[in-house]
């Protein structure tokens, strides 16, 4: 099994940010990722407070991230994290494909979208449901589509989708969805990637990693980073943060 100073779950923006503090300061470090570097905002045409790139995509802030952590020494694997545990000379991260060895851990894995309750999804019926206008609206050009939820994303759906659909209704999550709309985009909200850590780390009732500025978990060797942590802010700067100030304590924890 392959040993590693630190060991990042996620290569989002805050995953990656830490990886980048973690490897200059020396460390030999790991990130692992489920699907593909970026994480949420990928998809995004226009980020918004990003100090320093007006206008800059998702995937574009993701690549020159990602090209930065792997040129200055960090590691990549793309595999699915199912499993962390102790052993008698720290952690053992199990993947899907592999495990490995780690005597600090970085958690970084963020947040997925909030999915229709079993009863509106007998409503939506045969039709198609769609967690991105970004990445599916363009399959819909000219016909009426609904966009359920009632935050801000909902509202960055809507507005993208009024540029290609001839009708964009808008429902909230227990509305009857209108018969002649023939895709669903759902914005509901979002939920933590935490089922792994069941049993591991203290989670909140909503099944957030439990921390505070310092990234620091309930377990000592264990950090938090980005979305997936108690905090009221989730943005790309608030992720970038906790990714420096969480390697930055792991930094310090190895000695
Ligand atoms: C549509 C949309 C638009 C947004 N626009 C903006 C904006 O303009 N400005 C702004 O500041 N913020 C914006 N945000 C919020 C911002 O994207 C997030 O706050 C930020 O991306 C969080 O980064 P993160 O690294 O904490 O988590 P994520 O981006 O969620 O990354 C987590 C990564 O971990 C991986 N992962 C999860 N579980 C595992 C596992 N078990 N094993 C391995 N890998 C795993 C995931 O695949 C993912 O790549 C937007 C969000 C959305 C959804």
């Amino acid at each position: 099994m392959k040993k590693y100073d630190i060991v990042i779950v996620g290569a989002g923006i805050a995953g990656m940010t830490a990886a980048i503090y973690a490897v200059r300061a020396g460390k030999k470090v790991l990130v692992l990722e489920e699907r593909v570097q970026g994480g949420q905002i990928i998809n995004t045409i226009n980020i918004e407070n990003w100090p320093g790139d007006l206008g800059v995509s998702g995937a574009d802030l993701s690549q020159k991230i990602y090209a930065q952590m792997v040129e200055l020494g960090a590691e990549v694997e793309f595999d699915k994290v199912i499993k962390i545990s102790v052993d008698d000379e720290g952690f053992v991260v199990d993947g899907e494909d592999d495990s490995y060895k780690a005597s600090a851990v970085i958690i970084a894995s963020g947040t997925e979208p909030r999915k229709l309750s079993d009863e509106m999804m007998k409503d939506v019926g045969k039709r198609p449901v769609s967690y991105c206008a970004t990445c599916d609206g363009a399959l819909y050009k000219g016909k009426k589509v609904v966009v359920v939820g009632h935050g801000n994303s909902a509202e960055h759906e809507i507005k993208y989708l009024k540029g290609i659909c001839s009708e964009v209704y808008n429902i909230h999550h227990d509305d009857p969805i209108p018969a002649d709309a023939e895709a669903i985009f759902v914005a509901i909200g979002r939920l933590p990637l935490t089922d792994y850590l069941k049993g591991f780390v203290e989670l909140d009732e909503k099944g957030y990693v439990i921390s505070d500025e310092d990234c620091k978990t309930s377990v000592p060797g264990v950090f938090v980073a980005g979305d997936v942590r108690t905090k009221n802010l989730r943005q790309l700067v608030t992720a970038a943060s906790d990714g420096s100030i969480a390697a930055t304590n792991a930094i310090e924890y190895l000695g």
